[in-house]
């Protein structure tokens, strides 16, 4: 029928749009390598912050004792303490808890966010078993993950720049958060120093590095999505401090905010942009990562509901609803295997209310599906190409032995397979066969809490 074709056009025009052929992603990694240069060069060069992270040394297997590490970063947060064992023993022991924040707390004071957080910690630090055993006359020590946008200022200091993920609590923002969390620890009775404040790629690539040697950048895709990794000292103009010993300088690049005219951008993608909650800001994020991908399919059946009745002459009401469709509800239809599609049924209904839907409409959503997780896979493979380039990475060196290893982690990497396949199997077509040979993708699985009691440990106050 027309209303068919119809809907198939709005389909065939947004698929169009979104296209990303090889020639398109080259630009897009030659577009954030210029954007590292940029943003390496001077403080606010670039769209991309490259914010230095004052870790100049990641783990390096010697690390032992015992650690603590807090994951502050979304609706959860967790506590982490592992003994360390050096070289031989590596992890000896992990334990953790998880806490889900009040979501009041989200939105309320410093004090009193952080006196929850403390008085969890509490909590959990009175758990803590004789086998962890503390060295005598020691403090304990923390690794704090914090991944909003800090301006650091040491290893284990820095201010909060602004809130995201729900979180507004303005007498924090300009707040060195080191010391809001130092000052509720004492109010708690928790005896405990921090010695290490890093965000969460920075804590998955020194998990990643602790487990294998030749990791030299981490990217999360989850919620968001972030990238860190491993520059030359000296190849940081905007860095005015002394060179360290390493030569070398971790950078968070928070990619998520990268912009390039090259990005297929359609109509949906604006309007997503302008009604989010920092319109203009992480336009990368916003194509990629979890939090958007499907608002973004919701976007397109909205649309062909309205204008081609694709369910009927009234558009379903739900649809209407901003991010009703979450990013993983999208991959279990994406990832349906039944003949009849049943899990796309079903997620139709209960998600859209939108009952019997043909096998024929069924195949559509699925195909979505694979538009907007490929578009953004895609483009994830095209922005690690671009800090490979940075590094020289991306071409054979005569000689050269040493594999080149990315760690990966977050929800959307772990749980959707569909995008994380493409996403290697676009990264390895763009590289070639030969130099992709030497490029490997792990899967730092909680890299990032283990990595941030590492950190902790490396920057102990004991030597
Ligand atoms: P965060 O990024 O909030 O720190 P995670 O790394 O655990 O936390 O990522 C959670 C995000 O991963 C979710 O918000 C969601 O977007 C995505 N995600 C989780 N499970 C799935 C899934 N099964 N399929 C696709 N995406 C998923
Ligand atoms: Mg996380």
């Amino acid at each position: 029928s027309g209303k068919w074709a119809k809907a198939m056009a709005i389909l065939k025009e947004f698929e169009d749009k979104c296209s990303t052929p090889i020639s398109k992603l080259r630009q897009v990694a030659d577009a954030m390598t210029v954007e590292m240069h940029a943003g390496l060069a001077s403080e606010g060069g670039s769209k991309l912050k490259m914010l230095i992270s004052y870790v100049d040394n990641l783990p390096t297997g010697d690390e032992h004792g015992l650690f603590y590490a807090l994951d502050l970063g979304g609706t959860n947060f967790r506590v982490l303490r592992v003994l360390l064992g050096g070289k031989e023993g590596r992890v000896l022991k992990q334990e953790f808890t998880e806490v889900s924040i009040p979501p009041n707390l989200m939105v309320s004071t410093s004090n009193e966010l952080f006196d929850f957080i403390a008085a969890e910690l509490a909590k959990f630090v009175a758990t803590e078993g004789e086998d962890f055993h503390l060295s005598p006359g020691r403090q304990r020590e923390l690794g704090f993950t914090f991944s909003f946008p800090v301006k650091q200022t040491s290893i284990n200091s820095g201010n909060i720049i602004t809130w995201s993920k729900g979180f507004s609590i303005a007498d924090a923002v300009g707040q060195d958060v080191v010391s809001e969390l130092t000052k509720a620890m004492e109010r708690k009775g928790v005896d405990m120093r921090v010695a290490a404040l890093v965000n969460d790629t920075i804590g998955t690539l020194a998990g990643g590095k602790y487990d294998n040697n030749d990791v030299v950048a981490a990217v999360i895709l989850g919620t968001g999505t972030n990238a860190a990794y491993v520059e030359r000292a000296h190849a940081i103009p905007k860095w005015h401090g002394l060179l360290p010993k390493s030569g070398e300088m971790v950078i968070n690049m928070e990619w998520g905010n990268f912009r390039s005219s090259h990005l297929p951008m359609t109509e949906y993608d604006q309007a997503l942009d302008n009604e989010s909650l920092n319109p203009g800001d992480h336009i990368f994020e916003k194509i990629i990562s979890g939090m958007y991908l499907g608002d973004i399919v919701r976007r397109v059946l909205l649309r062909m509901a309205e204008e081609a009745a694709f369910f009927g002459d009234t558009v379903p009401p739900k649809l209407r609803i901003p991010l009703v469709l979450r990013t993983p509800d999208m991959s279990a239809m994406h990832h349906d295997t039944s003949p009849d599609l049943r899990v796309v049924g079903t997620k139709m209904k209960d998600i859209l209310g939108i009952t019997n839907t043909s096998l024929k409409t069924r195949k559509v959503v699925v195909e979505l599906c694979n538009i907007v997780a490929s578009r953004g896979a895609r483009l994830s493979a095209a922005g690690i190409l671009g800090i490979l380039k940075k590094l020289g990475k991306d071409t054979i060196k005569e000689g050269e032995k040493q594999k080149t290893v990315i760690a990966m982690d977050g929800g959307l990497y772990e749980h959707y397979t569909e995008f994380s396949k493409c996403l290697e199997g676009t990264l390895n077509e763009l590289l070639g066969e030969e130099v992709a040979k030497n490029i490997d993708i792990i899967h730092a699985n909680d890299g990032s809490g283990v990595g941030a009691a590492l950190l902790a440990a490396s920057h102990s106050q004991y030597p």
